[in-house]
């Protein structure tokens, strides 16, 4: 669903505080209430906003540059119209039924649910009495019915619901609403949206009153308004949403990732059959959002699996090699190994390549055996989340685009942090899973294939049933399906992961990964402790630290120790040397770091 914010007006009645500024933008607890309003929308699914702007437009285009789900288009005509006008110019953008608001609101996130879980397409949030001064009357009736608005309670035959300007609009109806305002605007110019929805709620296009009696919200036209929001709605508001809030805690293990709550939220959906057409278009919006991550949309086909990780590693293994190919696996962590093993249940022909788990791989020594060894395919691991060693993946397989080897690429801990384009980079084949860097939930597996090369492997044979790669592409080409049951609840979290992800952007995850990172690092050289992997070729996502040498310490006292206060580490996983690990991947707050520095550093400390 979309959703249409109309802020074109004056915001005359807040005096100089709207000068020169819109109205949205007044703030609230350091927000401004539009951005309050952006944020909810967003976690609620909503993944395009467009916003109807005139007065100071300028501050709400440089809100789209902050939320990239944001549209704005601007009514010039702003000082002489009315809402209606504003919404008549949003149309060209719209392209979905809508939820329509106002920008002046505040409001308990409970709304959005309400309108956006009701069956009926065409509803108007109402609450009971505000007594905020400025009521918009609603006559309910008979069936819930959108009798009548007005300002003036007389006019109305029962005046019991205030209008909270939140409303559901389909397609339809917005249709109606332009007609009808088509036909009235030289009249009436400054025609409210409010009066139109209640002029065209008919039999054939109802319109619905959904009434929360005790619904917290406030719209904010003057500073009486303010001052009640500030005073006694928003603290309200706040205390209601943290009744749903789920219990912290702070993943420092490499994956499953910390996760927001509103990718938790975003698993509590309606039943649905997968094989409905709308959950086909779900599962291709994700595709087509991911391959987008990576490169050309055109380009890059993302065939989805359930499974975790390991599933999208077999799937590309053992599919993508013919009998006559022969593959290089490159060895430098405990992943890189698995590959091998997967390779060798697959009985593919194929060598292993060893390198150092802790030190860079000798790239003129692997560029030679490949040659020297007639290879036709490389596999390695983009991010040996082992030990936290970045591999140098483009520039390896550059080097073999030249050559005509086929690259295949273990991304799972890399994909959605460290930027790639396939293009760029040269990579054929790439698996990554939605538990990591996405954010999302465990449960879905995905390879990215360039085009071509997925056209390449059409008849090459099947050795696995469940993850053969060119059965389940082209099934779902055909059908939008997945050929067998799909993780539905897991799909929709990866849906929300995917917005949050696009807002955020790769290059800040990363670079606030990094900032965790190096709060992590600083106190590890402050405790002295050493580091399995020199500075400047660790991923800065997970950081493998060896133990102290001291008796007393005990991992599992450790973990034990950081658990109490909501993080959970994990041990180390190389039989080289004894490490712990401290992942900083997910959504984790740079405080949130620090304050587990200060729990590892009184740890350290006491032992
Ligand atoms: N490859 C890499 C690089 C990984 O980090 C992991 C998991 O941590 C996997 C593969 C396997 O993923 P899963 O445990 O989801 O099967
Ligand atoms: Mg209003
Ligand atoms: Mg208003």
């Amino acid at each position: 669903m979309q959703a249409v914010i109309l802020a074109a007006g004056l915001g005359s009645r807040l005096e100089d505080k709207t000068k020169y500024m819109p109205k949205g933008f007044i703030e609230l607890n350091g927000i401004a209430i539009v951005e309050w309003s952006v944020q909810k929308l967003i976690n609620a699914g909503i993944d395009k906003i467009i916003i109807g702007t005139g007065h100071c437009s300028n501050f709400y285009d440089d809100l789209a540059k902050k939320y990239s789900v944001i549209r704005t288009i601007k009514n010039y005509d702003y000082a002489n119209v009315g809402s209606m006008a504003t919404l008549d110019i949003c149309v060209d953008l719209i392209d979905d039924d809508f939820l329509l608001l106002e920008s002046d609101l505040i409001y308990d996130k409970a709304g959005l649910n309400v309108l956006i879980n009701d069956r009926r397409s065409n509803i108007v949030l109402a609450s009971g009495a505000t007594c905020s001064g400025d009521e918009v009357y609603i006559e309910i009736g008979k069936n819930d019915l959108l009798k009548n608005i007005s300002k003036k309670k007389d006019e109305l035959a029962n005046a019991g619901a205030e209008l909270v300007g939140i409303s559901k609009v389909s397609l339809k109806l917005l249709k109606s609403m332009r007609l009808f305002f088509d036909k009235n605007k030289k009249d009436f110019p400054k025609l409210d949206y409010e009066k139109v929805l209640a002029s065209v709620s008919t039999g054939d296009c109802p319109v619905f009153v959904k009434k929360i009696q005790y619904y917290a919200w406030r719209e904010i036209d003057d500073n009486n308004h303010l001052e009640m929001a500030k005073k006694e709605i928003l603290p309200r508001i706040i205390e209601n949403e943290s009744l749903y809030s789920v219990e912290r805690e702070v993943l420092l293990n490499p994956g499953p990732a910390t996760t927001t709550d509103s990718v938790k939220y975003a698993q509590i959906c309606p039943d649905i059959c997968p094989r409905e057409k709308k959950f086909g278009g779900i599962m291709r919006w994700i595709c087509d959002e991911l391959s987008a991550m990576v490169g050309k949309k055109e380009n890059i086909k993302t065939v989805l699996f359930g499974g975790s990780g390991t599933a999208a590693d077999e799937a590309m293994i053992s599919s993508c090699i013919p009998d006559d190919g022969k593959l290089l696996i490159v060895n430098n962590g405990a992943y890189g190994l698995r590959l091998a093993k997967i390779a060798e249940v697959y009985k593919i022909n194929f060598e292993i390549y060893e390198s150092s788990g802790f030190l860079p791989i000798d790239i003129e020594t692997l560029k030679s055996k490949l040659i020297d060894g007639k290879f036709t395919h490389i596999a390695i691991v983009y991010h040996e989340t082992t030990t936290g060693l970045l591999n140098p993946v483009p520039e390896i397989c550059r080097f073999c685009r030249e050559y005509g080897i086929v690259t295949i690429v273990d991304a799972v801990s890399a994909f959605a942090a460290i930027p790639i384009d396939m293009d760029r980079d040269c990579i054929d084949f790439m698996a990554s899973t939605s538990n990591k860097n996405i954010q999302a939930m465990a449960g879905a597996a995905f390879v990215f294939c360039r085009k071509q090369a997925l056209e390449n492997i059409k008849n090459y044979p099947m050795r696995n049933y469940y993850l053969n790669l060119w059965s389940q592409y082209l099934h779902f080409e055909k059908s939008k399906q997945m050929r067998f049951t799909p993780p539905v609840q897991t799909l929709y979290a990866l849906r929300q992961a995917i917005i949050e992800t696009k807002i955020e952007t790769i290059e800040k995850r990363y670079a606030r990964y990094s900032a965790c990172w190096k709060e992590l690092v600083k106190t590890v050289d402050e405790l002295k402790l050493k580091m399995l992997v020199p500075l400047k070729h660790q991923s800065k996502m997970i950081t493998a630290v060896l133990e102290p040498k001291s008796p007393k310490y005990n991992f599992d006292d450790f973990h034990d120790f950081a658990q109490k206060s909501g993080f959970t580490i994990y041990p180390g996983k190389i039989s080289q040397a004894d490490t712990f690990r401290i992942a900083n991947i997910g959504d984790i707050k740079v405080w949130e770091m620090q304050e587990f520095c200060r729990i590892l550093k009184k740890y350290m400390e006491e032992i």
